[in-house]
């Protein structure tokens, strides 16, 4: 992994340390000696992380990082506060600013490359969700974030320390500040209930009762329901090497006893928060998957995904040793419907469509939009003459019922034309089947729409068209109300 580092810092031996330590360890080290000069690095060159030293003169690293975190260009990048004083106002006033993490100088060489190497990862897969982000033209996530408030009365938080008074003030300064807190002492409870519960953050002690905490940690990465929940890990000066382990092992962040109220909550809700923002791109991440194989009007499977299906279904014939049947449905004189009512409501027709021809159908049935106002409908372990009643009685609920759309006092007359196509032969590819499929569809169009006509191609199970309903394939006309 080569994450580009920012290192500034006023003093000349200090940035030539840090970048000397970091180059080792295979990093890109960009410096800067001031804080205007950081923001312009930072902007022009977007590293990955930055190490901002907090005492510099004119624009101190306070102030940086405010003006790193309130620029969009810049506020995404991770900002370690590298510190001289221990005072725990000083890292409060950081985390305030905006600052992910602290190293106090003299720079412990095990926090620096496990604080650094935690954050770059973390940073490379918050800008793979980016990537995908921008490529849906979705709004800039980072706009909507929740106010402190509205955060913390929303997060639900995990404690597991074997201290009972440890945990017990933890859980009371979370509570104050409005988050719900379940409190265990022992990593069996803690399990049991990380799997059954839909935490936002666990905060875990070392020592849990004699038992070891970072075990407990890496169970909680390992566990499904856990796997993404950010660990606050709950420690010792003392324990520093503990905590590179733990920071391996998948801790996302630690805090020092004895426990500050201020640096504990600051630290709880920048967690929180990363774990609200993970969440909102996976979900985007979910919803651009599945815009690529649906079609966005109407919800159903797009042509693409259905073609690949509708092939796999074809050469599992011989497993199920039943035919797989096609429909190719589309609708009437279609043109006319926009033209008299408008194109939107076309398209309320459409979605219309879509939903009514999925209620008829079985679960392993799959509906896609094949085209502007056709729908293919594929029906796997499916004789002709069954997929046969089934587009009569689909042909026969369109045609018959209304089709009541937003911003019309009526309902619409809707009729639809449906070519159906059935196949036992494995070696058939999904366009030959759909080509049988069209031309009934065809013959059904020009036999007077709104009506199924079967493809006349003898279909190998031995059921065929012929047998069926006659050698010109079935047309069964529909009367738009009251019949068919
Ligand atoms: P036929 O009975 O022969 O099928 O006549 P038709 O008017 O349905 O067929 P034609 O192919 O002439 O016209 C299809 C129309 O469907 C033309 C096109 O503008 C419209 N269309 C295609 N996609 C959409 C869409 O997403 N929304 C809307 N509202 N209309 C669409
Ligand atoms: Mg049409
Ligand atoms: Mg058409």
């Amino acid at each position: 992994m080569t994450a580009r580092i920012l290192v500034v810092d006023d003093i000349l031996p200090n940035v030539k340390l840090l970048e000397a330590k970091l180059t080792a360890e295979y990093f890109d080290v960009l410096t800067a000696s001031d804080g205007a000069s950081a923001l312009e690095v930072a902007e022009a060159e977007t590293p990955d992380i930055i190490l901002l030293d907090v005492m510099m003169p004119g624009m101190d690293g306070f102030e940086a990082c405010e003006r790193l975190k309130s620029n969009p260009k810049t506020r995404h990048i991770p900002v370690v506060m590298v510190t001289a004083l221990s005072d725990v106002n000083d890292r409060v006033r950081g985390l305030k600013a905006g600052a992910d993490d602290f190293l106090s100088k003299p720079v412990n060489d095990v926090a620096l490359f496990a604080r650094v190497r935690s954050l770059a990862r973390l940073k490379m897969m918050m800008d793979e969700l980016r990537d995908r982000q921008a490529t849906t033209g979705a709004e800039d996530l980072f706009e909507q974030e929740m106010g402190e408030e509205a955060l913390f009365s929303s997060a639900c938080i995990l404690v597991v320390e074997g201290s009972d008074f440890l945990g017990k003030k933890i859980a009371e300064h979370l509570e104050a500040a409005g988050c719900s807190v379940d409190r265990v002492t022992s990593g069996a409870e803690g399990l049991t209930l990380g799997a059954g519960n839909r935490y936002d953050l666990i905060m875990a002690g070392l020592d849990i009762g004699g038992e070891d905490g970072l075990r407990l940690c890496s169970q909680f990465r390992s566990q499904d329901e856990t796997r993404h929940v950010p660990i606050l890990l709950v420690l010792d000066e003392t324990d520093l090497a503990e905590l590179a382990k733990g920071l391996d092992l998948g801790v996302t962040d630690y805090l020092i006893k004895p426990i500050d109220r201020n640096e504990l909550l600051a630290r709880a809700r920048t967690q929180i928060r990363r774990r609200r923002y993970h969440d909102k791109l996976r979900g985007l991440l979910e919803s651009s998957v599945s815009m690529a194989y649906t079609d966005p009007l109407t919800g159903v499977y797009n042509r693409r995904y259905m073609k690949a299906h509708l092939d796999r279904k074809i050469t599992e014939i011989p497993e199920s040793a039943k035919p797989v049947s096609v429909l190719m449905c589309d609708l009437d004189h279609f043109k006319q419907i926009n033209d008299t009512y408008g194109h939107a409501a076309g398209d309320e027709v459409l979605k219309e469509m879509a939903g009514r021809v999925g209620d008829n159908l079985r679960d392993f049935d799959m509906v896609a939009r094949y085209g502007g106002e056709e729908f293919v409908v594929v029906m796997p372990s499916t004789p002709l003459s069954a997929a046969q009643a089934v587009a009569e009685r689909l042909c026969k609920r369109i045609g018959t019922e209304g089709f009541a759309i937003p911003g019309q006092a009526e309902p619409l007359r809707v009729t639809t034309s449906i070519g159906v196509a059935s196949t036992s032969d494995p070696q058939m590819e999904a366009g030959g089947l759909l080509a049988q499929a069209d031309a009934a569809l065809y013959r059904a169009k020009h036999a007077g729409r709104n009506r199924v006509v079967v493809s006349e191609k003898a279909d190998e199970s031995g059921e065929s068209a012929d047998g069926a309903d006659g050698a010109d394939g079935a047309e069964l006309p529909h009367a738009a109300a009251g019949g068919g």
